[in-house]
């Protein structure tokens, strides 16, 4: 089998301002999310799944137009493969940035505001948001979304897919691949799904809105 191999020099890239992209760290331990998301989970999911798509967008923007963007510029101009790992590091950082192992609740002011008037009562935003997370068919992302107009909406998103490729600005999402629940709850999504309101951390949630 044959592999292209990527052509990496420092000083080029120095030279040339490229954008490096960075592994964001975690602004928790990584056993902090237990039992709800295993230490072995994010060890894997952070260390291992997230690093990958870093060191493939790294090595792939080299020599392109999108050697000095920004990640979310990315994200709505690629495609391909650029698009693939620059989005799935974009949904990783909002991601792991949400939770916190003193979250849980509901949220509060504006953004409880707008949940009470899309779907009536906070308890059924979660049931329509799980249910979308359960519906997806394969990988992907399910996200609250808000629009310029400060209109909410879930939105389900296959792969790699943001939000901001339509134009809203993304929330919260809960991770649908199997590489993010499966060592903690096998093939069971829903409970995956169900567990995350407990660490989810909704004052940054509301500070994205
Ligand atoms: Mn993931």
């Amino acid at each position: 089998m044959l592999f292209s191999v990527m052509f990496c020099n420092n000083e080029i890239i120095k030279n040339q301002n490229v954008m490096n992209h960075e592994l964001i760290k975690l602004p928790y331990a990584t056993n902090a999310l237990e039992p709800v998301i295993s230490e072995q989970t994010i060890e894997f999911h952070h260390g291992k799944h997230l690093q990958a798509y870093v060191n493939n967008l790294n090595n792939l923007i080299q020599g392109t137009k999108f050697a000095t963007a920004d990640l979310e510029t990315i994200v709505k101009e690629s495609d391909g493969a650029i698009f693939n790992n620059a989005g799935q590091i974009l949904n990783h950082n909002l991601y792991f940035t949400q939770f916190s192992p003193t979250g849980g609740g509901k949220p509060s002011g504006r953004l409880a505001a707008a949940i009470d008037t899309e779907w009536g009562s906070f308890e059924n935003f979660q049931k329509e948001f799980e249910t979308a997370g359960v519906g997806l068919f394969g990988s992907g992302w399910v996200w609250l979304a808000a629009g310029n107009d400060g209109k909410l909406s879930i939105v389900k998103e296959v792969n790699a897919g943001n939000p901001v490729t339509k134009g809203l600005k993304p929330l919260l999402t809960f991770d649908v691949w199997e590489h993010a629940y499966y060592l903690d709850f096998q093939n069971r999504r829903a409970d995956q799904l169900n567990s995350l309101w407990k660490i989810v951390d909704w004052k940054t949630v509301e500070s994205r809105y």
